[in-house]
């Protein structure tokens, strides 16, 4: 499309000048499928001539142009999950809920998000903060639910005791409006007004087109029935990541899990864990029922526990009265859970080698889902995923854990599913040992969030501080939390791949860190013959387009 500039000056056409135009999403994808109908373009080109990220604009809120004019730009962070956002500014997220309970628009600002400040997310606008990178918690979070989300603006200063956020020495108070573009990461003072997108029929029609012409399927990371829905609805063939741990911090799940962790025993964590199996049976059921003939990947626990724990005092006692412990022992386990690089720490599989009846627990509650659902008639595919190996010896020890709790649900139910086990490739030892383990995996599922966290050295919750200097002193040209480094991560990735598949031909393979809806990476996933990417259920549409372009371009 060409932005022409003319004139007519005493009957002579003049043309001034063109350039590529400038469209919006929308009518990008109109002009493809009205050129498609009018027989100048084939179905090909029309996919080329897409752009995948402009689909972001069609799938979140954009704002209004005039009302952006008027708008002062007061910060830059990450574009950490796409939408635009309007409300006004709340430090904490039992407050945001209050505030949405009386229909206030609210913004959660937060120095950084942690699991706890799940349901204020949830009812939040959008949610900004100052530290964290494309891989923290708020960012995979807030994409997850398709809300918008600017992270790592450094320049902003929060006073959680003041309730106030200075920036370039202005202050901001509770109260104030905010606005975000969690598509630029620009930050605006006051409130501008959102519209809604719209998804036409062009729309759907395109990605029919890019199902025709795809090979590389596409998965979502979900974690509930809710998220795993609205996946499918845009048209996931699957989970490719449900991270159990997300569904452990609603209601009365919490106190079990911290009654777990206070455990000193194991007799006293598999109380704990007894009460936890309920819940999380019936979370699998909801998700087995929503996917119902699709594939769906659980990944066994993978954060550190200490992530569960409550860390303010009034927290503290309160978990204290719930156990009928002392203030004094909850704030003993507590402290004896910090670890100085957590990210490196006692997780992911760790914790079930550590925690054997965790795993036991967990597999359990998916085998006994999956059966209730065959009893309802409901066609279920699970697939147990390992987290964070590094060696094959921790997958064969989780691995035989997984068989022998599943072989003892079938007996005692006298009925059994399929199922498959495999694990995460995340730890760069993992890759390169890839022929090793795949003797005994029956699928990889690469997370590159860990993997290029492990490769490059940067931490995911730290690299906010200096990955924009490397960004702007062009040491990098993009940020490897968002676009997956082919050079360097990309290498491990095509090796495990081929290594895995040199002993396992038929090995499933798949990618499921954030770089799995990101179009240069989705590409580069093609090129190495994954069987498929998994994204958030927003992305799911932009990997359709980018995995169907792959092919196109072959
Ligand atoms: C990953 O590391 O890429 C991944 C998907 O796991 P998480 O982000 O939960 O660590
Ligand atoms: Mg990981």
């Amino acid at each position: 499309m060409q932005d022409l500039e003319f004139t007519i000056q005493d009957g002579h056409l003049w043309l001034l000048q063109t350039r590529g135009g400038k469209r919006t999403g929308a009518a990008m994808v109109k002009i493809a499928m009205d050129m498609i109908h009018e027989g100048v373009i084939n179905e090909k080109q029309a996919i080329m001539r897409v752009e995948p990220n402009k689909l972001d604009e069609l799938l979140h809120p954009v704002f209004d142009l005039d009302a952006l004019k008027a708008s002062s730009h007061i910060a830059k962070g990450l574009p950490a999950s796409p939408g635009a956002a309007t409300g006004r500014i709340v430090f904490f997220a039992d407050e945001a809920e209050e505030w949405a309970a009386k229909d206030e628009k609210v913004i959660l600002v937060r120095i950084e998000t942690s699991p706890e400040d799940l349901a204020g997310m949830n009812v939040a606008e959008g949610i900004l903060t100052a530290r964290g990178g494309m891989t923290s918690h708020a960012a995979v979070v807030a994409r997850g639910m398709g809300k918008c989300c600017v992270s790592g603006a450094g320049s902003i200063l929060i006073n959680y005791k003041k309730r106030t956020m200075t920036i370039d020495k202005k202050v901001y108070n509770e109260g104030d409006w905010l606005s975000l573009n969690g598509s630029t990461g620009e930050v605006y003072s006051g409130k501008i007004s959102t519209i809604d997108p719209e998804l036409s029929g062009d729309f759907g029609k395109l990605m029919t087109l890019c199902e025709k012409h795809t090979k590389l399927a596409v998965r979502t990371n979900a974690d509930t029935p809710h998220d795993s829905t609205v996946a499918r609805s845009f048209g996931a063939q699957g989970i490719g990541l449900c991270r159990t741990e997300h569904m452990f911090f609603e209601g009365e799940r919490i106190k079990a899990i911290r009654e777990m962790i206070l455990s000193e025993d194991v007799e006293g964590r598999e109380v704990a864990l007894a009460k936890i199996l309920p819940y999380q049976r019936e979370d699998f059921e909801g998700i087995f029922e929503a996917m119902n003939g699709l594939p769906v990947t659980i990944r066994l626990l993978d954060p550190p526990l200490h992530e569960f724990v409550p860390h303010e005092p009034e927290n503290q006692k309160e978990m204290a009265n719930e156990m009928g412990i002392s203030v004094e022992e909850v704030k003993i386990k507590v402290d004896s859970l910090a670890e100085f690089n957590p990210m490196l720490g006692h997780r992911g599989c760790r914790l079930g080698i550590t925690y054997p009846e965790i795993t036991e627990m967990q597999t359990r509650a998916i085998i006994e889902a999956a059966l209730n659902c065959k009893a309802k008639g409901i066609e279920t595919k699970p697939e147990i995923m390992v987290p964070l190996i590094g060696t094959k010896e921790e997958y064969l020890m989780q691995e035989s854990i997984i068989r022998d709790t599943a072989q003892k649900v079938f007996e005692e139910k006298n009925d059994s599913v399929e199922f498959l086990v495999g694990t995460m490739i995340e730890i760069p030892r993992a890759a390169l040992t890839a022929d090793e383990i795949a003797e005994y995996a029956e699928f990889f599922s690469f997370g590159t969030n860990d993997l290029t966290q492990m490769t490059f050295g940067y931490s995911r919750d730290d690299a906010g501080k200096f990955l924009p200097v490397y960004l702007e002193k062009g040491i990098l040209a993009d940020d490897p939390f968002q676009k997956l480094d082919q050079t360097g991560v990309g290498q491990l990735v095509e090796m495990g791949t081929k290594r895995g598949r040199s002993v396992r031909p038929d090995l499933k393979v798949g990618i499921c860190g954030e770089h799995g809806g990101e179009p240069s990476s989705v590409k580069f996933c093609h090129k190495v013959g994954m069987n498929y990417v998994s994204c958030s259920p927003y992305r799911i549409p932009i990997a359709r387009l980018a995995a169907a372009q792959a092919a196109i371009e072959e």
